[in-house]
């Protein structure tokens, strides 16, 4: 990837390390849980794994894709699918470095037995409400758990037994024996494994005990030799967990863990419980919903994956949690596609145009450029005839002196062609403008306006004749207000009501043909993309907003 990223004290922390040779390799790895579909959180730690394993060629550098899928309850196939392709999509490749937790299930159940030989850990037979009671809490110590001092052969029996399946679920736990008055409430003796006779989408019935989180995911990490192990900073106050079992456990290497902040976004909700509640209550219409800030929901909206990773390069890593204004994020959509994206035109609040004299000049071609800055992008032939759609709101019947559009008797050009005079309109039985007629000026293709003619505005055009229609979504943000998880009435009240809106445009013949995931600016209203999956190209047009040409959100604060 060509965009150097700028150092952070995570990138410090490592250059350090390989500068002291306290490590010769970094390894860093990408721990999603398989319960859900990745969004653009998760792309910053993304970023930042896959990031510092590519800008450190000099050395042994690899970023691991680790499915973290220790817990059988939540976890499905179609999460593992979707996170590899979105990983892909935004330029990412773990190469040798694809693993699952749940193959080291063996390793987890090795390590809490050696730990039980060690005496570090016992088997509880108190209720989940009695270790709850019994931990204490910040200012009172925990009280020891009746079977706290059990023998290690009793809980190697126990835990033998416990692995054979001869528990009820909740009947019996591992606890580590740390330090019940430890004032790190993580380290008052967390439990290692419990007992769930469910069947996982590995290895299927082998296991009634699963590991916990904090157990397991040192040892994950440990495993793979990460020498860098990044985590969002809720994990904090895990860390001294995280170090005691790799102090106390046979594990083959010894990673850091360290912390950086979590992103959030403003008018927008990132937790992945709230995102399936939107999807199973049918809010969105599914996990690629262009309104989700899922990755699947952006690259369906046309966010170009080079976009989002300099968004997230942008917004840095440090150790403070904030929230960042979602319109940093659509800036940097809007920058990229304006350097990228070509020029189009399509008209989507369409009134039509007869060209009264039409037949004067039989030019039926235009060539309009399709990048107005980028020449290597090439131009476009598009064809006119006699009757041309424009955008209502391009005509007023009775203008003021400041509108340079068109209006009776006033003069405006069709972008990439004519200079058209409008000589009179109609309107249909409910008052609305139906239909406007306008005489060209010939010879005025590609040359300037003839002496006394004011013409000091290019409008965008569809020929009638060979336009196309297409189905265009206007998607906006999902909600309506800047922290909806902060909403009264929860986030489920403050979803947009206008955060989709369906037209019907008329689009110029080229884009009928388009392939789905075509980017482009329809000229004057905003950046457009074809479908993933809708769109077919010459049978049925679907075209997504990507983002409007400029942030109305910002004005409407502003007011
Ligand atoms: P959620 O809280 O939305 O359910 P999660 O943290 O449980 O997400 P995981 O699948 O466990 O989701 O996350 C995989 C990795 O992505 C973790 O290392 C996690 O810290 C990181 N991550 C998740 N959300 C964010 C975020 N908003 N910003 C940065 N990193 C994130
Ligand atoms: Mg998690």
């Amino acid at each position: 990837m060509s965009e150097p990223s700028k150092s952070d004290f995570i990138r410090d922390i490592i250059a350090d390390d390989l500068a002291t040779g306290k490590h010769s390799t970094v390894i860093t790895r990408f721990p999603p849980e398989p319960n859900g579909y990745l969004h653009i959180g998760h792309a910053k730690s993304i970023c930042l794994n896959f990031g510092i394993a590519l800008e450190n060629e000099g050395v042994k550098a690899q970023c691991n894709l680790r499915f973290d899928d220790t817990n059988p309850e939540k976890e499905e196939t179609e999460y593992v699918e979707s996170i590899k392709e979105d990983v892909k999509w935004l330029g990412f490749d773990w190469g040798e470095g694809l693993y699952f937790a749940s193959n080291y299930f063996g390793f987890f159940h090795d390590c809490a037995v050696h730990l039980i030989r060690e005496g570090k850990a016992y088997v509880d037979d108190q209720t989940a409400e009695e270790m709850k009671h019994s931990r204490g809490n910040v200012n009172v110590p925990g009280t020891p758990s009746p079977f706290r001092d059990r023998t290690v052969e009793e809980n190697l029996d126990l835990f033998a037994r416990m692995k054979a399946g001869e528990f009820k679920e909740g009947e019996k736990v591992l606890r580590a024996k740390i330090d019940l008055a430890s004032p790190n409430m993580n380290l008052r003796d967390p439990v290692l494994y419990r007992i769930l006779h469910s069947h996982h989408h590995n290895t299927g019935d082998a296991w009634c005990i699963y590991p916990m989180y904090d157990f397991a995911h040192p040892l994950e990490d440990a495993l793979e030799h990460i020498t860098h192990s990044l985590c969002t900073l809720e994990f904090e106050n895990h860390r001294p967990l995280y170090d005691w079992f790799i102090d106390n456990c046979p594990v083959p290497s010894k990673p850091r863990q360290i912390e950086f902040a979590r992103l959030n976004l403003t008018y927008t909700v990132m937790s992945k419980r709230k995102l399936l509640q939107l999807v199973q209550e049918n809010r969105v219409s599914g996990w690629d919903d262009p309104r989700l800030p899922t990755i699947s929901g952006i690259r369906r909206r046309g966010y170009p994956p080079e976009a989002v990773r300099h968004f997230c390069k942008r917004v840095g890593i440090t150790k403070f949690n904030g929230t960042t204004d979602v319109a940093l994020l659509e800036f940097d959509v809007r920058d990229h596609l304006n350097a990228s994206a070509q020029r189009r035109m399509a008209v989507l609040d369409p009134v039509k145009v007869v060209l009264e004299n039409w037949s004067a000049e039989p030019l039926a071609i235009v060539e309009i450029p399709n990048h107005p800055q980028n020449p290597e992008l090439g131009a476009r032939d598009v064809p006119i005839s006699g009757e041309v759609w424009i955008e209502r709101e391009d005509f007023m019947e009775d203008p003021p002196k400041k509108f340079f559009r068109l209006g009776p008797g006033r003069h405006v050009r069709l972008r990439g062609g004519h200079i058209i005079r409008c000589t009179s309109f109609e309107k249909d039985a409910a008052g609305n403008v139906s239909l406007i007629r306008a005489e060209i000026l010939p010879g005025t293709v590609g040359a300037d306006a003839p002496e006394g003619v004011e013409c000091r505005a290019a409008i965008h055009w569809v020929d009638a004749a060979t336009g196309a229609d297409a189905e265009v979504r206007i998607y906006d943000r999902l909600f309506s207000v800047e922290s909806p998880d902060d909403a009264d009435g929860g986030f489920l009240t403050v979803i947009n009501p206008d955060s989709l809106k369906t037209v019907t445009a008329k689009i110029e013949p080229s884009l009928a043909e388009a392939p789905a995931g075509f980017n482009c600016q329809f000229e004057r209203v905003g950046y457009f993309v074809t479908d993933l999956k809708e769109h077919r190209p010459g049978v049925k047009a679907v075209f997504n907003r990507t983002v409007a040409l400029k942030d109305s959100w910002a004005k409407q604060a502003g007011k």
